[in-house]
């Protein structure tokens, strides 16, 4: 087997591996929602948003959506507990 044939398995090794082998410091991503699109941005476990439902309770589906796509490769995003 050559050399690039070998990195291609190992390659798809570790993507098959992901939740072992990911671990996803920081993004910034443009989500397009209903009406306007948003910037989500994510650092070592810090989770934002420039939608108006973030800025009022510091979670919102454009952050849940990207807690959908990346899985166990983030911090979950918590709702900021009340009282
Ligand atoms: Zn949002």
């Amino acid at each position: 087997m050559d050399a690039i044939a070998s990195r291609l398995i190992k390659a798809r090794q570790y993507a098959a591996e992901r939740d072992q082998r990911v671990r996803v410091h920081s993004f910034e991503v443009e989500i397009q929602g209903e009406n306007a699109n948003h910037i989500v941005t994510y650092d070592r476990g810090e989770w934002g948003c420039d939608c108006e439902e973030f800025m009022r309770r510091g979670l919102c589906a454009h952050v849940m959506a990207m807690e959908e796509i990346l899985g166990d490769a983030v911090e979950p995003a918590l709702l900021p507990l009340v009282g």
